[in-house]
């Protein structure tokens, strides 16, 4: 399977793409990847900075001062990969077949990561004095905790006044065929422990006592039935799952003193996160429970509108693909949520998705080539002069 407007020139990702495999990176091990980039970069006149934290290795590489700021972001950690020997080839041997090259971080993401390194390079060799800044941001700490990772660089460039104007994630969002989508957006999480105290007691004696379960089970009964919102164009409605309940002594005749809770809400922009804990701490207390309640704010939610950059990105793909691809919210948390706040236009697009953190992971090598060739006439719509 050729692409028609492959080309040549492109196999430059495959290259790196294998160079990148070969460099042992799980999380949060770089293995040498961002080394290699930034020396790549340098030499294109990026400047280098490197933003350590609590052994993790992150890349901020800058070219040029003026806005916009278009920044290609992505990690080169990946996950462990399970049972080697259940492997068709060695996870880390970058081995190409039938089309395919095998390894883990194929395809999440160091096939994402090749391809827009080497659309900037071909990007810059041709358009030396290209408009506004392009810039390249790295972390070997996505597939982890995500601690010290993205959230650290931008920290710093927030410090500092530095605005990205535009961001694609090179992470894998393709589902079905390459370039079917682009994540435009994600959902928030939050999550609670709820703690309803009671009076421990003989279940012969309840007067005596104070039950927690019966306490809570009208309580949780009326939160699990609430019409959050209705979502909207983007996003599914708001959903609420109680995720573990659990209470007893294990003796059947004891009223037990505690039953815990603990609940995850995916939420769309539609409402807010203060909006959701009073209606929730509102039911608690009309409830009359003695309850503890802690909070996880894990994942904001986050949209980039159809404008400049989803239509740059989709007029590129159908050029290099034909197909018409869709924005789309689904799926888990990504970087992008800590990118997205800074007021960045932020989309993820990368090649199919199919087979990350299993065995055998793989990328189709054309994908990769056309992805490269995708980015860099994206590039070319929002830089060159
Ligand atoms: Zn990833």
């Amino acid at each position: 399977m050729t692409n028609a407007k492959g080309r040549s020139s492109t196999n430059d990702s495959i290259e790196l793409l294998i160079d990148l495999v070969q460099r042992e990176s799980v999380t949060p091990e770089d293995g040498g990847c961002q080394p290699l980039i930034a020396s790549r970069l340098e030499s294109l006149g990026f400047t280098i900075e490197w933003v350590n934290s609590g052994g993790v290795t992150n890349l901020w590489a800058r070219r040029g001062t003026a806005a916009p700021l278009m920044v290609f972001a992505g990690h080169t950690d990946v996950v462990p990969t399970g049972d080697e020997t259940q492997w068709s080839s060695p996870p880390f041997s970058a081995e190409i077949i039938d089309g395919y090259l095998c390894g883990r971080g194929a395809a999440d993401m160091k096939g994402g990561v090749a391809a827009f390194i080497t659309a900037v390079e071909r990007f810059v060799t041709e358009n030396d004095d290209h408009n506004g800044s392009i810039a390249v941001l790295l972390t070997s700490d996505e597939e982890g905790p995500a601690i010290h990772g993205t959230t650290k660089v931008i920290e710093k460039l927030n410090d500092r006044g530095e605005k990205i104007d535009y961001c694609i994630v090179g992470e894998p969002s393709s589902t079905e065929t390459f370039g079917d989508i682009i994540r435009n957006g994600r959902r928030g999480s939050l999550g609670a422990h709820i703690d309803v105290h009671g009076t421990q007691g003989h279940v012969a004696y309840p007067h005596l006592a104070d039950n927690p379960i019966h306490r809570a089970m009208p309580a949780l009964s009326e939160l699990t039935n609430i019409v959050w919102d209705e979502g909207d164009e983007h996003f599914p409605p708001t959903t609420l799952q109680i995720s573990n309940f659990n209470a007893g002594t294990g003796a059947t005749n004891v009223i037990p003193a505690l039953a815990s809770i603990e609940l995850n809400l995916r939420y769309s922009p539609a409402i807010t996160i203060e909006n959701i804990k009073s209606t929730i701490e509102g039911l608690l207390k009309r409830h009359n429970l003695n309850y503890d309640i802690e909070w996880r704010d894990s994942a904001r939610p986050f949209i980039t509108q159809q404008g400049t950059l989803c239509d740059a990105l989709q007029t590129a793909i159908k050029e290099h693909t034909g197909s018409s691809a869709r924005l789309d919210t689904g799926g888990g948390t990504s970087d992008g949520r800590f990118i997205a706040p800074t007021g960045a236009q932020v989309v993820e697009f990368g090649p199919i998705n199919k087979t990350i953190h299993q065995i055998d992971e793989r990328v189709l090598c054309d994908d990769i080539k056309t992805l490269s060739s995708i980015y860099e006439a994206t590039l070319v719509t929002l830089l060159a002069r």
